[in-house]
């Protein structure tokens, strides 16, 4: 499906909903895509992508930014600690910071540094044992930790479980960052991203959506 149709079916539901027009960022995923889909999407004047793997990006997007002014690049995937400065030094936004290790490295990589990219805690709303996240339970603790080591925590993240009603998720995770003062949502993919603005999201994640199937193999 062309762009612009998603950007389409984005301002569509912020209106339904009552949402201002604009209120929704749209991230292009373009993790295991052929480079020639990502170049073409970057023809087109987007800007906002995401990746899930630090090596992936690392390979691909430095290239890419030379190319195109204007990229703000998202990594939307786990972080593993060893990765975290590479990861600064390449993102302007992390949605996967999930627990006081890694947030404490960052801080220190952000003194080191002198730069930090804008952070989402992300939180693992099905509380499932494989999945990455802080568990609900944690995260108004986390949140004031991150707090207190002085890092740009601007909102939280979900991935809801594959089986479940992502709409309640997504509820879930909009009462969590009300009550924490966070005023943005990163949440919803190709499946479900207007279920996700309706619930208030300001940055969806669609992949597949755009740029036709991942190549697996
Ligand atoms: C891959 C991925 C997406 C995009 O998934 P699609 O179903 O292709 O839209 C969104 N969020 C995260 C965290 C992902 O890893």
């Amino acid at each position: 499906m062309p762009l612009s149709d998603i950007k389409d079916r984005i301002a569509k539901e912020e209106a339904r909903v009552g949402r201002a027009p604009g209120s929704t960022t749209l991230i292009a995923v373009s993790k295991e895509q052929p480079l020639d889909r990502v170049v073409a999407v970057l023809e087109e004047g987007h800007r906002v992508f995401g990746e899930n793997k630090v090596q992936e990006a690392v390979g691909k997007w430095p290239d890419l930014k030379q190319r195109f002014a204007g990229v703000e690049l998202h990594l939307i995937g786990p972080l593993q600690s060893n990765k975290t400065r590479q990861a600064m030094g390449l993102f302007d936004v992390i949605h996967s910071v999930d627990r006081p290790k890694l947030a404490r490295t960052i801080a220190r990589i952000a003194e080191e540094e002198g730069h930090c990219p804008t952070l989402f805690i992300q939180v693992n709303t099905g509380e499932e044992p494989q999945k990455a996240g802080i568990m609900p339970d944690d995260l108004d603790a986390f949140v004031n930790e991150c707090r207190d080591l002085a890092l740009p925590v601007v909102g939280l993240m979900c991935i809801p479980p594959v089986d479940e009603e992502p709409s309640l998720h997504f509820a879930l995770l909009a009462k969590m960052a009300a009550r924490n003062g966070l005023k943005q949502l990163s949440m919803g993919m190709s499946s479900d991203f207007e279920r996700a603005i309706a619930q208030g999201a300001t940055f969806v994640r669609v992949g597949s959506a755009i740029f036709g199937d991942r190549d697996y193999g």
